[in-house]
């Protein structure tokens, strides 16, 4: 089943046109890789997706219903949670506070515990969020994001800044979501989402570039150029 659909999108911002004529799907259950160059479009696209940003021309669709409309709080309440809009920790609350504050202030009620237990901070629910080390913070953000119960997680840039130890277990931990939500997975670190994609879109300049497995993708003369340097 096609969980979340793209058609036709494009979003200008005055004379540059960000995102140009996209159209894409994924798949209920899918982890989709988007990568590209710096300006390529993709947290425009992204945007455009969680509400943030809206479309100059296009539709987004979600289970088969036109969205393109709905504010992003209300795609959250779809179960369209985008780490971008759960990013305002609070650093003198507590790990734990943040989670049920973050569900809260969204109208779910929320097992705050549960999610920082499947990020593997538990053992830190009382600690103040400003004290965790930086790779931890970026997993109460997905913390924050789990526990609205997201049916699409899009993730946004996640290894960004984390050491190698952390980049594995973060890989664990976007397997173990993937088992009962979609994750869209924009990521610069090509053997991240190598190892995570099923299928990855490649961006460039405003348009989908190619889409494929990650074997085919890393085959692909323009990947290898930029990414690989061949
Ligand atoms: P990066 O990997 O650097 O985050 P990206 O692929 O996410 O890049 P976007 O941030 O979507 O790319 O940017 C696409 C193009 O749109 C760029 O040329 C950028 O300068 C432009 N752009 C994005 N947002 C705005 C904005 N609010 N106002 C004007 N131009 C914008």
């Amino acid at each position: 089943m096609i969980l979340l659909e793209g058609q036709g999108l494009t979003r200008k911002f005055g004379g540059i046109v960000a995102v140009n004529d996209v159209s894409f799907a994924v798949s209920q259950g899918e982890v989709r890789g988007l990568i590209g160059p710096n300006g390529a479009g993709k947290t425009t696209l992204v945007g455009m997706i969680s509400g943030r940003t809206v479309p100059s021309h296009g539709r987004v669709m979600f289970k088969g219903r036109d969205i393109t409309a709905l504010k992003s709080w209300a795609r959250v309440g779809l179960g369209i949670v985008y780490t971008f809009q759960v990013t305002s920790i609070y650093r003198n609350l507590t790990t734990y506070e943040n989670v049920a504050l973050a569900a809260q202030r969204r109208g779910r009620p929320a097992n705050a515990m549960a999610a920082l237990a499947r990020v593997g901070l538990a053992q830190d629910a009382k600690r103040l969020a400003g004290v965790l080390p930086y790779g931890h913070q970026r997993l109460l953000e997905v913390a924050m994001a789990l526990a609205l119960e997201p049916e699409l997680l899009i993730l946004d840039e996640p290894t960004q800044g984390l050491a190698p130890a952390e980049i594995t277990a973060f890989c664990d931990l976007v397997r173990g979501v993937a088992q009962t939500a979609t994750v869209l997975l924009i990521e610069h670190n090509l053997k991240v989402v190598l190892e995570l994609a099923q299928k990855i879109t490649v961006m460039d300049q405003g348009r989908i570039l190619t889409e494929g497995t990650p074997t085919e993708i890393e085959q692909h003369p323009a990947v290898q150029r930029a990414y690989l340097g061949q």
